[in-house]
């Protein structure tokens, strides 16, 4: 059994069955790492409280033989206060973490995600419009997983997707369909306005430095979300709690 020890971002803390619990964590070099620790109880209190949005030096032994990585210890050092303080931001980074916690590989490094994920903590501690830096970190996040919707052209003919007309998304396939070709489709198709597709174009192709000029409107804002969130879902087939959550308190 290895004992590792590095810096890493508490991204989920379950009760499982019997008396365990089950801590999810992102680090830089062994990506997603899922650990098992006894359930605090009365008698036996936790040396440290663990809970997400924490960063800090983990340090765990690394599964092995069938048995599950086990957490020897967890030192918070960036709790980011001005998130937990206010809620409209602690919702914001749960959703974002809780996308990063499906997205994310095991036991293998993820420097680029592990990155995203701090820079993201930073950015909305002291953004005035969290949710739109949530909906542009999700972009960048599904980009480096490898699955960025393909916007510019329509799947099914190649040609290009007007930005002032209107056109579908298919989470299934991963890409826009025109107008023309949508009609013909099985898939289940989400349709797009001009200006929720303008701010995903210019979310993925803008460099960082220039993202604190993507403006949207609310309405943009929630069909983004409501967009990425059905195609999050779609691509790794499982719910996102938080997500909806936050489309259901703005009101489908
Ligand atoms: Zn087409």
């Amino acid at each position: 059994v290895e004992r590792v020890s590095v810096p890493a971002v508490a991204l989920a803390v379950a009760n499982t069955a019997g008396k365990s619990r089950l801590l999810t964590f992102l680090t830089r070099n062994h990506g997603k790492v899922r650990l098992f620790t006894r359930q605090p109880t009365r008698l036996n209190p936790p040396k440290t409280f663990i809970e997400a949005v924490q960063g800090g030096e983990l340090s765990y032994l690394s599964p092995c033989d069938n048995e599950p990585g086990r957490l020897v210890a967890f030192v918070p050092q960036r709790v980011w206060p001005g998130i937990r303080e206010d809620f409209t931001r602690i919702v914001q980074a749960l959703a974002f973490i809780e996308v990063v916690n499906v997205c994310a590989t095991e036991a293998e490094p993820q420097p680029l995600l592990f990155d995203l994920l701090l820079r993201f903590l930073d950015h909305i501690e002291r953004d005035e419009r969290p949710e739109t830096i949530r909906l542009v970190c999700t972009l960048q996040l599904l980009r480096i997983a490898g699955f960025a919707p393909h916007l510019d052209t329509c799947l099914a003919c190649d040609r290009e997707i007007a930005p002032t007309g209107r056109a579908l998304l298919s989470a299934e396939e991963g890409g826009m369909v025109c107008p023309s070709c949508a009609p013909g489709r099985r898939e289940r198709l989400l349709p797009v306005t001009p200006a929720a597709l303008g701010f995903m174009v210019r979310a993925l192709g803008l460099p960082e430095t220039h993202l604190r000029r993507l403006r949207a409107n609310a309405a943009t804002v929630g069909e983004v979300s409501r967009l990425l969130n059905a195609f999050v879902e779609f691509r790794v087939d499982s719910r996102l709690h938080a997500g909806a959550f936050l489309d259901a308190m703005r009101g489908r």
